[in-house]
């Protein structure tokens, strides 16, 4: 049976003990991890906090930071098939999926090696003539990146790009569940030839490792990814040492198809936000808000395409949906469907796990129209289930898709521009997409508002994150300072 290892320091080393890792598609034990607790947390943080001043790391110019970030890029993309087969094994994501992002994984850490010597501070026009002020943008310094079981790979380089662009070390923490492909990220970490101590990865629990983290008085900034109670326990944590954090959440996001929607392109775009990565994407589109009169049609169009998905074995490329990644994730949509069609909501297709090994469950599609509190239409599922609601005018769509303490993707479906443009500036949301949906990029700013999370992942902005800002005063007089009494 496979082992892995934690990266700290530079070294691979085994943790206070082991936990299996299931595989998704059989439910069976296929490999071990190592647990990180308290010691290795604080071995893995201490390593951050001395490689951060020392003169390997403090000492490199931006360019060389950016230089050691490409080689990383490189040897991702390189990586690529034995990551995207690794993820897809310990996650049951699907290898299609798993092999796609990975490339693209590779241009992330790019966007970010090219921004390394981008960063720059201001000098200031200041009102006293005998000073030259400016500011530099300086390293925050030990950064806990924290990221769950789905997409761990892309979620941990939105992190680890921008914060070791900007000079910081970090300690990166793997979900217990389907932790392979980031230790084995570790190997191409060190192969890259980053100094010891500036990238550790370890794995674990959240009360005994991650909690242990985010309380930890040498980290400086927490960018976390995860559910929102979760992000709660780390906000508390993050306060003992007011450390500043950014939080990547979930979400609830509506999928918005007006009746002058190009019907065949939006129900793709919907598949694409629903079954895609089997509904375990944060920003899944998992409310679908139609308008009356195309309602039947679109269901209709949406339940054969629904039909013809490829259910199978994650590992197998003509695969489309795959299993849930825990058997907890089931049973917890299991649950909610159950209290959804209480509540009265109806199945429209699929809302039954399959028989057989593994944690599959089809494609689901409910009706909610009349049960506007159903889990199914409140809830973040994280799975493969579309819950669907009628409208009949743009003001109640609107009211609908912001009917939620979610706040972190939108899609509209229309063809009439200005009312896009209403929808736009309307829509309580970090990302809206107009006859798109699922689309990324490292260029484009990614994150959500109210229970969706704070703070942005991609473009430059999430760089200035993992920055503070020193301001300097350099007086150019050598008259004697005057009055000493009073502020200049
Ligand atoms: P969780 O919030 O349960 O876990 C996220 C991470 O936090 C895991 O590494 C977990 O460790 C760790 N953790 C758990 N407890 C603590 C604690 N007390 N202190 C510090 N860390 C802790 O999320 P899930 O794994 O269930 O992932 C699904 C969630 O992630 C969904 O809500 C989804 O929407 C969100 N997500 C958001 C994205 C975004 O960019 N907005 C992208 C992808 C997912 P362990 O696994 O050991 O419990």
């Amino acid at each position: 049976m496979e082992r892995f290892q934690l990266y700290i320091n530079g070294e691979f080393v085994d943790g206070a003990g082991w936990f299996d890792s299931l595989d998704p598609a059989s439910g069976r034990v296929w490999a071990q991890m190592p647990e990180a607790r308290e010691t290795e947390v604080n071995r893995a943080v201490d390593a951050a906090h001395a490689a951060f001043s020392a003169p390997a790391w403090a000492g490199l110019t931006a360019t060389a930071r950016g230089k050691l970030l490409y080689r990383l890029a490189d040897l991702v993309q390189e990586a690529a098939p034995r990551l995207a087969a690794l993820e897809t094994r310990d996650t049951g994501k699907v290898i299609r999926e798993t092999s796609a992002q990975i490339a693209y994984v590779a241009e992330y850490y790019r966007y970010y090696a090219g921004l390394a010597d981008k960063i720059e501070g201001a000098h200031l026009p200041i009102d006293k003539p005998d000073m030259e002020v400016w500011t530099r943008r300086e390293p925050v310094g030990v950064v806990a990146a924290i990221v769950p079981w789905n997409s761990q790979l892309f979620l941990s380089a939105v992190k680890l790009g921008p914060a070791l662009a900007a000079g910081c070390t970090v300690v990166l923490k793997a979900s217990e569940d389907g932790p392979a492909p980031l230790l084995e990220l570790g190997r191409l970490v060190d192969k890259a030839g980053f100094p010891a101590g500036v990238v550790n990865i370890i794995s674990g629990f959240g009360a005994q490792c991650g909690a242990v983290l985010t309380r930890h008085r040498k980290v400086a900034h927490i960018a976390f990814t995860g559910g929102p109670e979760t992000a709660a326990h780390v906000v508390r944590g993050a306060a003992e040492n007011l450390a500043t954090t950014s939080l990547e959440l979930g979400g609830k996001s509506p999928f918005i198809v007006f009746d002058d929607a190009d019907l065949d392109s939006a129900a793709n775009a919907q598949i694409s936000g629903i079954f895609a990565a089997t509904g375990q994407s944060c920003v899944a589109g998992s409310r679908l808000l139609v308008q009356q009169g195309v309602k039947d049609r679109f269901l209709a169009i949406l339940r054969d395409k629904a039909a013809a998905i490829r259910i199978a074995a994650p590992d197998d490329m003509t695969t489309e949906v795959g299993p849930l990644c825990t058997a907890r994730q089931r049973d917890g949509i299991i649950a909610a469907i159950r209290a959804s069609i209480d509540a009265g909501a109806k199945v429209i297709t699929g809302g039954q796990p399959l028989a057989g090994d593994g944690f599959y469950f089809p494609p689901t599609i409910m009706d909610c129209t009349d049960a506007p509190d159903a889990d199914c239409l409140r809830k973040e599922l994280f799975g493969p289930v579309l819950s669907v609601v009628a409208f009949e005018t743009e003001e109640q769509a609107l009211q609908l898709a912001n009917d939620t303490q979610y706040g972190l993707a939108a899609g509209v479906f229309t063809k009439d521009l200005t009312r896009a443009h209403r929808m736009i500036r309307q829509l309580r949301a970090g990302i809206v997409w107009v006859n798109t949906y699922r689309a990324v990029s490292p260029i484009a700013p990614f994150g959500g508002v109210g229970l969706s999370g704070q703070g942005r992942e991609g473009g430059l902005a999430a760089a200035l994150d993992y920055t503070t800002v020193k301001t300097v005063w350099l007086r150019t007089s050598d008259d004697p300072i005057p009055d000493p009494f009073i502020m200049r």
